[in-house]
């Protein structure tokens, strides 16, 4: 989804999404579900999957962005090896099967669910569990260990130095917002080339975009040439 005309639905999808609901509109608007609701069903990590996809297809294997220390608060300038991430995030199994049970990996759904709870990080993990009467103690605390261990997968992170405070640790990285960043740049972008041709030769949108970047790159400049 790199093309002009993608970008743009992309930007709006995204730019449309709560938070918690970004990762499913990035998989709906890409394919992989009919609807918003059935993407909401489909887990975080192939949200993630798909946004580093995404991100690498734009900006190669790696990617700039500032973080804070968590330790001192500096301004911190971090290089996120995007396809490592993105190996990581497409690896991650959809469900684990604990003496006969699955425990599932979590999905926006949960995530909403848990958040309206008292202990979201607890509802999380139990909602991935299907807990029935037949289930001991012992059996109960292996699949939340495990339903623990999905979840955390799920978050992703970076290490990092600190140079003003000499400490190392650990950024968590949103790969959604990262991706939602980066197409509203593009798409801004997009949208002022758009606007300058229409006024220009009062071409239409969807015309414009079909458009090869350099093609309008030279028409634009032939444009700005004749208003002077
Ligand atoms: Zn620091």
């Amino acid at each position: 989804m790199t093309g002009s005309a993608d970008t743009l639905v992309l930007w709006e999808a995204l730019a449309g999404a709560s938070p918690v609901l970004a990762g499913a509109a990035l998989l709906h608007a890409g394919g992989e579900a009919p609807s918003l609701a059935a993407a909401c069903d489909l887990p975080l990590a192939a949200a993630a999957a798909m946004a580093l996809r995404q991100l690498r297809q734009r900006c190669g294997d790696h990617l700039d962005t500032l973080a804070a220390c968590p330790s001192c608060g500096a301004r911190l300038e971090v290089l996120l090896p995007l396809r490592q991430l993105d190996e990581h995030a497409s690896a991650l199994p959809a469900a684990s099967t604990v003496g006969g049970r699955t425990v599932r990996s979590p999905t926006t759904r949960d995530v909403a669910a848990a958040l309206t709870t008292d202990d979201p990080d607890a509802s999380l993990r139990a909602s991935c569990v299907q807990l029935d009467d037949g289930v001991t103690e012992h059996e109960r605390a292996a699949l939340l260990a495990v339903a623990e261990d999905l979840c955390g997968a799920a978050a992703l992170s970076v290490r990092v130095d600190c140079p003003d405070c000499g400490g190392s640790s650990s950024v968590d990285v949103d790969p959604v917002a990262l991706l939602a960043d980066q197409v509203a740049m593009d798409a801004a972008q997009l949208l002022r080339d758009v606007a300058g041709l229409a006024a220009a030769y009062g071409w239409r949108e969807a015309d414009i975009l079909r458009l090869s970047p350099a093609r309008r790159a030279a028409y634009l400049s032939m444009a700005r040439g004749r208003r002077r």
